[in-house]
């Protein structure tokens, strides 16, 4: 009924990483030529976790945009907007949380994670707890029908599944009832079919609830209809509800390897980063000074590379010939550190060279970037319109 489409969000609460680039970005670059995608800077949803320092988001929204056109997401393909530029985000999110139940926004597993995890701010507002109603907006507002996820957001993508159903359950109508019942009429035949006749007058005369209520009624009353036509039948009626929002699906997304400078994964809050545009020295040094095997004291003490973070590096940048000649070398203490770090420096620089020379263009003119935003979020405003549209009719604020 609706075409295949991909949304998917970020929030502007920093520059961006390696970690990025490996986990996102890479298969959002791949995700563009095989799908009409909507890639959008979350900044309203940044505020949940900053309100009490918006100025983080408003340095970052730009340089997440660079980053993104760095990376090689490409606007003629992909439609890049900023979230906050469409007030129809907000109105959904409001007309969702009407009938979202307070319980399932309490269960979901990473707010109280959160609530925990991050001391240094205040987090128990109506904004955090209501996120997930602000990210099913997000999504439900572009009717995607895909969302690329880690394993980790899989339950939010299915708590705006719950929230789609629960409002087309609550607001579809009845956009082909008529054809619904007489093509399970005409299935069933003979006195069925006269009484499924009566079922459209009904349908008619007093609409579609009403309709339904008494197709129930005689199906449950109904003895000469097996179970399996029975079940058949409720599915036609209930199918005559026409479907306003669509449930996405999730589009599971291989975990990011990529690791952070001191092994564990790579992410601002544990300070082991590499930014995406972060000059060719700082990488240097950052990776000159990172720690590697114990063992390896002195330059002639052999080491072990799965125990050091420089080795997973190698994992992401090096090829095979250069990885076994570090293995060897560590292991025969053959080479020192400084030396086997040098190709995984080289390997960064690299992969980094053709996207600062894609983000020079448009720090050189803003008005390019400008532009690319203005028109994705004239292109954004009229899917999210044409959906609002529906919405408000199938809620009854069409007036
Ligand atoms: Fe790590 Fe390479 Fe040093 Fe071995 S030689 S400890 S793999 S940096």
């Amino acid at each position: 009924m609706f075409p295949e489409r991909i949304f998917s969000g970020m929030r502007p609460t920093g520059s961006l990483h390696l970690g990025h680039y490996h986990g996102v970005l890479k298969n959002w670059v791949r995700l563009q030529s095989e799908y009409p995608c909507f890639f959008s800077v979350v900044d309203w949803h940044a505020l949940t976790t900053h309100y009490e320092t918006p100025e983080v988001i408003e340095a970052n929204v730009t340089e997440v945009l660079i980053d993104w056109l760095a990376a090689g997401i490409d606007p003629t393909q992909a439609t890049l907007f900023i979230q906050s530029r469409v007030p129809e985000h907000a109105e959904l999110a409001l007309l969702l949380g009407m009938s979202t139940p307070l319980g399932w926004l309490e269960r979901v597993p990473t707010y109280k994670e959160q609530i925990e995890k991050i001391k240094d701010r205040d987090l128990q507002t109506y904004g955090f707890l209501g996120y997930p109603v602000l990210m099913a907006a997000d999504i439900l507002l572009y009717r995607a029908s895909l969302v690329p996820v880690g394993e980790d957001q899989v339950p939010h993508v299915e708590m705006t599944r719950e929230i789609a159903r629960r409002f087309n359950y609550l607001y579809g109508r009845e956009s082909d009832f008529e054809e619904k019942a007489l093509e399970a009429a005409r299935k069933l035949g003979g006195k069925r079919s006269k009484r499924y006749l009566e079922l459209r007058n009904a349908y008619q005369q007093d609409g579609v609830d009403e309709a339904l209520d008494q197709a129930r009624a005689l199906l449950q009353e109904s003895q000469s209809l097996s179970l399996n036509d029975r079940e058949r039948l409720f599915g036609y009626l209930e199918g005559a509800r026409k479907i306003i929002l669509v449930e996405p699906q999730v589009l599971l997304t291989e975990a990011s390897r990529m690791p952070g400078l001191d092994g564990q994964k790579m992410s601002k809050s544990y300070g082991n980063t590499i930014g995406l545009r972060e000059d060719a020295d700082t990488i240097a040094k950052k990776v000159r000074t990172m720690p590697t095997d114990p063992a390896r004291v002195r330059r002639t003490d052999p080491g072990d590379p799965t125990r050091c973070p420089v080795w997973e590096l190698h994992a992401v940048y090096s090829d095979d010939a250069t990885r076994e000649w570090a293995a060897a070398g560590c292991r025969s203490a053959g080479i020192g550190c400084l030396e086997c770090k040098q190709p995984v420096i080289d390997g960064i620089l690299r992969e980094q060279q053709p996207m600062l020379e894609r983000a020079q263009k448009y720090m050189d003119d803003p008005s390019l970037l400008r532009a690319i935003v203005a028109d994705g979020c004239d292109k954004a405003r009229k899917f999210a319109h044409e959906t609002m549209r529906d919405v408000r009719e199938a809620m009854g604020l069409a007036y």
